[in-house]
């Protein structure tokens, strides 16, 4: 495997000398051992894909038991099943990040893809960059057009968006369509979905494809649009719209939520169903509904909080659970594309395999190598841990501390301020850049896909 430093050219390189007797590069799908995990990253119908590339597929024993997808089915698929698949691999492909126990197994400049969030998984990132590992986290992929057919998130956001849906309509016992019958009428049901991004338009989609009457709200100009070509009412607040960097929405300041919250109200209120997917990259789930707010909504109704793992939209959600507030059942969403595990394992390996297919290219004798251009953006961004260092500058400087400034910029000392009064040139230069590592750390970048 080529160990090019993020940034270097492929012009030049002598793959031969990287690789002087060939041997194919085996690509090891690891068998996730998360709590609640039952995706798995390479499916049997795209092994042949990998195989055809020039890859070795080997695949540890049960990877795919969760997903329903028996061993045999790897192997009639031209993959070997090994349980030494990842320690004897040259890339690891997986959906949660590898244990640490798994890491200290990998040889040394191997390649492992999969989700990283790197901020909660700190631990984890040392351990891959202590073991000389390249990770490649796989909600780093800058969401641009090119890199459409990599975006795990999405792929794994639409799965979330309809299986929301789908709750909310097992739980509400109720039609979601309209039906006349000679026995009278039964009224749609009245769906509210909040946050229309990938997964949010996917749910609206659903819920108008089961028969329901569906309103939604995003704080995003774009939204209102998509919102309206799914065939529901986009619900205008008369307040400012939040478009931060890169086409995603912008934190509330604490008035506009609450004046948000206010406004919503009587939609909640009249709302048989209630779906909440609203993020903001980088930060907590905006709170968008208030338990007082749920306790307005009429017996029977059906709550479903897609964001209840990383804070909540909805106040008193809990994870992976059913809960009952007021009148209405609040169901919890975690790891919500592990519930659907066949349909989002193939979807994910497609990101997978369209990946490594970027990061893959023919010697001169015209074996396949993985081969990761650094110069393309899709690849660096992606990238976490390189040759012993972490690369993704926001993650490394939340690990290992700000960098020391080069001696010729050191900042100018600053005469003490007068009178106890604080010099503000002072304070700017205490004052961490919060906006600017947030941006570095957005995926999304909405110029590029023009
Ligand atoms: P996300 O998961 O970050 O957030 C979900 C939605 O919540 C967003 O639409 C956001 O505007 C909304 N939201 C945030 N705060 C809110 C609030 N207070 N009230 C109501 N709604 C709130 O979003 P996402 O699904 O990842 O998509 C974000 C953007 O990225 C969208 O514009 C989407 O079209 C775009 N996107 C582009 C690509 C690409 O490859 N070009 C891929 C995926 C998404």
């Amino acid at each position: 495997m080529e160990n090019a430093t993020p940034g270097e050219r492929r012009e030049g390189w002598d793959r031969r000398r990287i690789w002087p007797s060939f041997r194919r590069v085996k690509i090891a799908v690891a068998k996730e051992t998360r709590e609640g995990e039952s995706r798995v990253a390479m499916v049997p119908e795209l092994v042949g894909k990998l195989t055809a590339l020039g890859y070795d597929v080997a695949v540890e024993p049960g990877a795919g038991l969760h997903a329903l997808i028996a061993d045999e089915e790897y192997a009639e698929a031209g993959a070997t099943l090994d349980p030494d698949a990842v320690a004897e691999a040259d890339v690891v492909v997986s959906v949660q990040p590898l244990e640490v126990s798994t890491i200290r197994r990998l040889r040394r400049g191997a390649s492992a893809i999969s989700f990283l969030p790197t901020i909660a998984e700190q631990a984890t990132v040392v351990e891959l960059r202590d073991a000389g590992i390249t990770a490649h986290a796989v909600e780093l992929i800058p969401r641009i057009s090119r890199a459409q057919s990599m975006d795990g998130l999405s792929s794994q956001a639409l799965v979330s968006g309809y299986r929301c849906a789908i709750v909310a309509a097992g739980l509400l016992r109720r039609f979601f369509p309209l039906n006349m019958t000679a026995a009278g009428t039964v009224k749609a049901a009245e769906v509210v979905v909040l946050g229309a991004g990938v997964a949010g338009l996917q749910a609206i989609a659903t819920s108008k494809r089961l028969g329901a009457v569906v309103r939604a709200y995003d704080v995003r100009a774009a939204a209102a649009e998509e919102i309206r070509s799914m065939g529901a009412k986009s619900i205008d607040l008369d307040l400012d719209t939040l478009e931060g960097a890169g086409g995603y929405a912008r934190e509330m300041t604490e008035d506009r939520a609450a004046r948000q919250r206010e406004l919503l109200s009587p939609f909640i209120a009249a709302a048989d169903a209630l779906i909440t997917t609203a993020a903001v990259p980088g930060r907590q789930a905006p709170m968008l509904v208030t338990r007082g707010m749920v306790e307005t909504m009429k017996p029977g109704s059906v709550v479903v909080d897609l964001a209840s793992e990383t804070g909540g939209n909805v106040e008193g959600s809990v994870p992976g659970e059913v809960v009952r507030i007021g009148n209405a059942q609040v169901w919890g969403g975690r790891n919500v594309p592990s519930q659907m595990p066949g349909p989002a394992s193939r979807l994910y390996a497609q990101n997978i395999l369209n990946l490594v297919t970027l990061m893959t290219a023919k010697d001169d004798d015209g074996n396949a190598v993985f081969a990761p251009d650094f110069a393309d953006e899709i690849v660096s961004g992606s990238c976490v841990t390189h040759d012993g260092a972490i690369v993704h500058e926001p993650t490394r400087e939340a690990i290992e501390g700000a960098a020391p400034a080069p001696p010729d910029q050191t900042p100018p000392e600053v005469e003490p301020a007068l009178d106890g009064e604080s010099a503000p040139e002072a304070e700017n230069a205490a004052a961490p850049d919060v906006a600017r590592d947030e941006q570095l750390d957005l995926p999304y970048d909405q110029e590029a896909d023009q």
